[in-house]
């Protein structure tokens, strides 16, 4: 049963004007209600964000918990390091996730990661999570060697559509035959 959705937040949960920037972050629509609606289905809703950009200097001093907050997020975890520093919370690493679901007690086959990159993907699926690709982002470039990977992962157009997606996964695991 699922139980918790965590999303990536560059090129998926909106896009940036300039890469080397967090400021210039646009939602790709608004996210609160988003995650209020996946809330009120009983839902914890979070986000793992890998950002190279405060290694760099770009982003240091972006109050990332205070967007985070505004959106209602429950939980969030942001990766400082580039890739360099060997770290195991940059996605594709799992850290992150791990991270949340020990706090949260949640087992990690009840947890879906969506993103727009194949590092997303396989920082769920390394550790028994699944994640789902979004063709926003890098999404459209990733999704090739993604599904080679994972044949049977799942794709949907844009962030939000994780509600209808979970509306209908619930259908089908309730629907008694
Ligand atoms: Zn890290």
């Amino acid at each position: 049963m699922i139980r918790c959705i965590l999303f990536d937040r560059d090129g998926t949960l909106g896009s940036l004007g300039d890469d080397r920037y967090p400021a210039t972050f646009t939602p790709f629509c608004p996210i609160r209600p988003v995650f209020e609606a996946l809330q009120a289905r009983g839902y914890t809703v979070g986000i793992l964000s890998n950002q190279s950009s405060i290694a760099r200097g770009t982003g240091r001093g972006y109050d990332f918990d205070a967007e985070f907050r505004s959106y209602g997020a429950d939980v969030w975890r942001i990766c400082p390091h580039d890739t360099a520093d060997n770290c195991n919370c940059r996605k594709p690493g799992s850290g992150m996730l791990l991270s949340v679901a020990d706090e949260l007690a949640a087992p990690l086959r009840d947890c879906i990661v969506v993103g727009d990159r194949l590092s997303d993907v396989l920082c769920a699926e390394n550790v028994g999570a699944t994640g789902i690709l979004v063709l926003t982002g890098k999404g459209q470039q990733e999704k090739e060697a993604a599904l080679a990977q994972f044949p049977s992962l799942t794709i949907l157009s844009r962030f939000d559509e994780v509600i209808p997606y979970l509306d209908q996964l619930e259908a089908d695991t309730t629907r008694i035959p």
